[in-house]
């Protein structure tokens, strides 16, 4: 699916804002005046069409929690929903449910497979909005807000739908979204496998290389379209962490560079790739653990 035009721009504005170095100069300033005004406008774009995404969301969908279940078949069509028009909330949980469900198809048959472990289902995927309300509690712990998890205790996903999901969906594109959830399934199928990662920078690049391998399984199938991949890329690199992260971090990620690397040796090399966790290749210019 083709890049939606605002993102490029807020991409760029990004890069630009961050002072990487790109903009022609002037001693008066002026057209960096011009530029600042062109991004101010840029922003509230985009944040526009997720406030009205937002909006039609809570208007067709009551409560501030609630589950979104698999297909009953695989319907990896429904990933291919980029159509360029109003946000439309009955396709989005729709792309979900397809992403759900090719998630489990394909752990199902790659977990024995390729890596020797059972495979079960996580019990359930939820959504929460935390300007409504709160969000399902892991260990105690309150569901993070502008964020998406999976819970090892209860074994279920849950994301911030207005904060996070809808956000992605709208101003990244579906398969933005589809890679938020394939990250958090691959924290599930860690639970699964018998050596574990602690929980910092090598879990979470192992969970961006799970769901490269999936996002393998469904090009090969036909089913992503020009840009698809791009927006997966995009979805890891905004995901990055500060630089100056330190890998010790619990709390870290991994950097752009360390997340897409990841996702690309799921991509190319499947699950084996991944698992075990190939930390003197991933652990770019650090000392591994
Ligand atoms: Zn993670």
């Amino acid at each position: 699916m083709p890049l939606r035009r605002p993102l490029v721009l807020a991409l760029c504005a990004t890069l630009l804002l961050s002072g990487c170095g790109l903009l022609p100069g002037s001693s008066d300033g002026t057209p960096r005046q011009h530029l600042r005004q062109a991004l101010d406008d840029v922003r509230s774009a985009v944040q526009k069409q997720i406030d009205d995404a937002v909006a039609k969301a809570k208007a067709q969908q009551s409560g501030d929690t609630g589950t979104v279940d698999r297909q009953g078949s695989p319907q990896v069509d429904a990933i291919r929903t980029d159509t360029n028009t109003a946000f439309d909330y009955a396709e989005y949980t729709k792309t979900l449910q397809g992403v759900l469900t090719s998630l489990e198809t394909y752990w199902s048959t790659a977990l024995p497979g390729q890596l020797g472990a059972p495979f079960s289902a996580p019990k359930r995927y939820s959504y929460y909005r935390p300007e409504d309300g709160p969000g399902p509690t892991c260990g105690g712990e309150p569901a993070p807000a502008k964020n998406a998890f999976y819970c090892p205790s209860g074994d279920f996903i849950a994301w911030d739908e207005t904060g996070l999901l809808i956000p992605y969906y709208v101003q990244a594109g579906d398969f933005a979204a589809a890679f938020v959830l394939a990250h958090e399934f691959g924290h599930a199928m860690q639970a699964r496998l018998p050596k574990k990662e602690a929980p910092g920078i090598l879990s979470e690049l192992q969970a961006d290389c799970f769901a490269g391998s999936w996002a393998r399984a469904v090009q090969d199938q036909g089913a992503l379209s020009a840009g698809d991949l791009d927006e997966a890329t995009l979805a890891v690199f905004s995901a990055r962490d500060v630089p100056g992260t330190k890998f010790t971090d619990p709390q870290a990620h991994g950097s752009g560079f360390e997340r897409t690397r990841a996702f690309s040796d799921g991509y190319e090399g499947g699950p084996k790739a991944c698992y075990p966790a190939p930390a003197q290749e991933w652990l770019v210019g650090q000392t591994a653990p």
